[in-house]
């Protein structure tokens, strides 16, 4: 039994991050291309970007820092965002072993609840989609308005552990980036990093993961 296996064995829970175990969200249409859109809504809105925003390629990290050079277009960039997750909702690349991991935690009694820095209607978007709605009991999305709640912050993953009604203790997050690990340990929630590329791991547990798995295909199989 791995440490991966145990711990999701010994929790009444799982918090799922999207964007990695669930699915790539932007495989069809690339993070670049939505932070460039983001980036020129700002510039029409005669913003004048500064170096370090105009380098970025990650959405995400246009719309965290519009919140602090142009906070009054959080809810226009943040408008913009949702509409293209959604529209990269439709083209997302399904986790391979997700769909087997949300079957297997079914099977032994494990809610599940998605926690993500991406917004909700893309994340329902998808699991319609993808029929894998029925596997998922809540679904803890980016504070709309509110960029600065998303994780690290705990905010959510507490948000689903209310929605699932389980203490943080008990249950435990699997996902593949630093802000989830730390998310997860600022909450008191053990976490599982899934590393599916190299160094991954490393990086993963020096964030603070307590454990870590190479596929969801492999999580499935150790439940
Ligand atoms: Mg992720």
């Amino acid at each position: 039994m791995t440490p991966a296996a145990d711990l999701l064995r010994q929790a009444d829970a799982v918090l799922l991050d999207f964007d990695g175990p669930v699915c790539n969200i932007f495989a069809g249409l690339p993070a670049s291309v939505v932070a460039s859109r983001l980036k020129e809504l700002l510039i029409r809105e005669g913003v004048r970007l500064p170096q370090d925003v105009e380098a970025l390629d990650d959405p995400l990290k246009v719309l965290r820092r519009t919140a602090d050079i142009a906070p009054e277009l959080v809810d226009k960039v943040e408008t913009a965002l949702m509409a293209n997750e959604v529209e990269a909702a439709t083209c997302a690349a399904i986790t391979p072993g997700v769909r087997e991991f949300l079957e297997a935690c079914a099977v032994v009694g494990k809610p599940v609840a998605i926690v993500s820095n991406n917004s909700e209607p893309a994340i329902e978007t998808f699991l319609a989609l993808t029929d894998l709605g029925e596997w998922v009991t809540a679904v803890s999305g980016r504070p709309i308005g509110e960029p600065e709640q998303m994780k690290p912050h705990p905010q959510s993953t507490l948000r689903a552990c209310k929605a699932l009604g389980v203490e943080p203790a008990r249950a435990v997050l699997i996902g593949d980036s630093d802000f989830d690990m730390q998310a997860a340990s600022s909450a008191g929630i053990r976490s599982i990093a899934y590393a599916n590329e190299q160094g991954k791991a490393e990086s993963l547990t020096q964030a603070g993961a307590d454990a870590v798995t190479r596929s969801m295909a492999e999580l499935a199989e150790q439940r």
